[in-house]
């Protein structure tokens, strides 16, 4: 079942967290659908990848909101063997000076083109292991800080062993973010070599060929968002076969053990998601070099039915050359029309079966779903209700939001407390529905079946965001801050439309800017110009989804870093 994967040698591409399928709950948001893109496009192309996670056994986290707007978490247990397959081997980690074992599970991604890119999930629930270490796969994002270190162990140095006891022969690995950083402690371990003038247990350690194997993705453009981890409970956690101490300091910081920076001096190529967060990203780690290379989203994982059968009538072949999609010129205005009724209706009925609540299908419907954090400022379009109704009033619209916070993360839990206030303050006025238990489909059904997609974060804080995208290959413009992938994808009145200017720091404007773009210039297209609004839709598809997609990005990473 494996030798088949193992013939060839492959580039490993580590996570922390996959979007295998949408009900498969190993993936809490962007970073973990990005990488589930990322292997479809590799296994659509045929390229010799395979993908390192943890099993998460627990998933994320199931979302109920109750009748005040407060989110209820449950875990989302799932079980591996109903969607993947064992493999034989074991390996072994030491954690605090335990031997915690480790098996995993294979996954094929199955590409178009009958390819396949496994995926292998790391799991340590295993009768060999305590029961506490029987956890540590269980829980994305879970716990503590020490239960996370002893997660990225086995992510890093657990994926590394677990790749050679299989069989792989691995060219280059590539950290999508830091969590996996320490795989590069293993590799040095790996190249390392003792002289009798050192100390016992001392040893050299060849840095340039472990730096030539590695490729870092960086995602966050703020130091905060960093995973760092003290010390003593390093020394506590990670004191085995694998850790000269004495060596992380100098590769991972002297105070803290800093996951970005030690993933930075472990890698020959760093790069950033989109060029504005390549640039923030460079000026947080002067000395080194940081690449841009902006994210994407899946071709096929991402077009609603009707649009997939439209592209295939006009562009076949735009799965695998989503470049085609450049000639949406050449298709009828009311063929577009009527596939993106038919998504549009199909949310309706989501919405309707979920909420209990009637949407009008004329109605221009204004979609918003990510994570709930702060940044992401989902509550910004709220800031002034009475302007927001006077709109209303002369050019109805109707909103649709989604979104989970992370269970610890109270900030966010209050924002969606928050969202659900408005929402009845509004109620007489404005119809919003908010739709528990985002996953992919429902982000799906969401950014195809809305007319415009709504992105307000703080800059610079969107490194990339790829909602916009999604909604790009199903004809729907964005009316976004201008951040991240959208400074690179706005074209003013072509794509969408720019809220607020692009300086970092002066988001005084946002607010006014965005209710007046609304009110003179999105509502008013929408209600007098079809023609002109079809053309914007074609302009999302022919300009931005033909480019913001995943097949683009992975060749980038082929030609650009792996073939280094
Ligand atoms: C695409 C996606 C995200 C990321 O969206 P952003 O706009 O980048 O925040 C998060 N969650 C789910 C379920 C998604 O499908």
């Amino acid at each position: 079942m494996l030798h088949e994967f193992t013939r060839s040698p492959r580039i490993a591409y580590f996570s922390m967290e996959i979007a295998l399928a949408s009900d498969i709950p190993t993936y809490a948001g962007g970073l973990g659908v990005l990488a589930g893109d990322t292997l479809r496009s590799a296994a659509d192309l045929a390229l010799h990848m395979v993908g390192v996670t943890l099993v998460s056994r627990a998933g994320y986290f199931d979302q109920k909101i109750d009748s005040i707007g407060r989110q209820i978490e449950a875990p989302q247990t799932w079980e591996p063997s109903d969607h993947a397959k064992p493999v034989c081997a074991k390996v072994s980690v030491q954690i605090e000076r335990r031997t915690v074992w480790i098996g995993a599970w294979l996954y094929p991604i199955k590409g178009l083109g009958g390819a396949e890119v496994p995926v292998i999930m790391l799991d340590t629930d295993l009768p060999e292991n305590n029961v506490e270490d029987r956890e540590i796969t269980h829980f994305l994002y879970g716990h503590d800080a020490a239960y996370r270190l002893k997660q990225e162990i086995v992510l890093g140095v657990g994926g590394i062993r677990m790749l050679q006891a299989l069989g792989f022969e691995i060219t280059k690995h590539h950290m999508n973010e830091g969590h996996s950083a320490l795989l590069g402690m293993e590799l040095l371990h790996r190249h390392s070599y003792h002289q009798r003038d050192l100390r016992p247990g001392e040893a050299l350690y060849d840095l340039p060929v472990v730096r030539s194997k590695c490729i870092f993705t960086t995602h966050t453009p703020v130091e905060a968002g960093q995973d760092k981890f003290d010390y003593a409970m390093v020394n506590r956690i990670a004191d085995g076969e694998f850790m000269d101490l004495r060596e992380v300091r100098k590769l991972a910081g002297d105070d803290t053990l800093n996951m970005t920076r030690l993933a930075l001096n472990l890698s020959d190529y760093v790069n950033g998601v989109a060029k504005c967060h390549a640039e923030v990203s460079q000026r947080m780690f002067p000395g080194y070099h940081v690449h841009a290379i902006t994210n994407g989203v899946h071709p096929h994982t991402w077009t609603s039915e009707f649009f997939a059968t439209l592209y295939d009538n006009h562009m076949p072949g735009w799965r695998h050359e989503p470049e085609q999609l450049v000639r949406i010129d050449q298709v009828a205005d009311n063929a577009i029309w009527d596939a993106h009724k038919n998504a549009k209706q199909q949310l309706l009925d989501r919405v309707k079966e979920t909420t209990g609540k009637t949407l009008d299908p004329t109605l221009p419907t204004f979609g918003f779903a990510r994570r709930m954090t702060a940044y992401k400022r989902p509550d910004l379009i709220f800031t002034d209700l009475e302007r927001l109704r006077s709109i209303a009033k002369k050019q109805p619209f109707q909103l649709v939001m989604a979104g989970k916070a992370h269970p610890y993360d109270t900030n966010g839990k209050q924002l969606i407390k928050i969202l659900h206030d408005h929402l009845r303050e509004l109620s007489d006025d404005i119809s919003v529905v908010y739709m528990p238990g985002y996953n992919m489909n429902l982000a799906l059904e969401l950014v195809s079946g809305v007319d415009v997609w709504l992105n307000t974060p703080l800059r610079p804080l969107e490194a990339s965001g790829t909602s916009g995208m999604k909604a790009a290959f199903n004809g729907v413009p964005s009316l976004s801050v201008l951040d991240g992938w959208w400074l690179e994808g706005c074209i003013e009145g072509v794509t969408g439309w720019a809220v607020g200017n692009s300086i970092v720091g002066n988001e005084s404007n946002d607010v006014q800017d965005f209710y007046s773009k609304l009110e003179n210039i999105v509502l008013p297209l929408y209600y007098t110009d079809r023609a002109g609004w079809i053309a914007l839709m074609k302009g999302s598809i022919g300009r931005n989804a033909s480019v913001f997609n995943t097949h683009r990005m992975i060749r980038r990473y082929a030609t650009e870093a792996y073939m280094l």
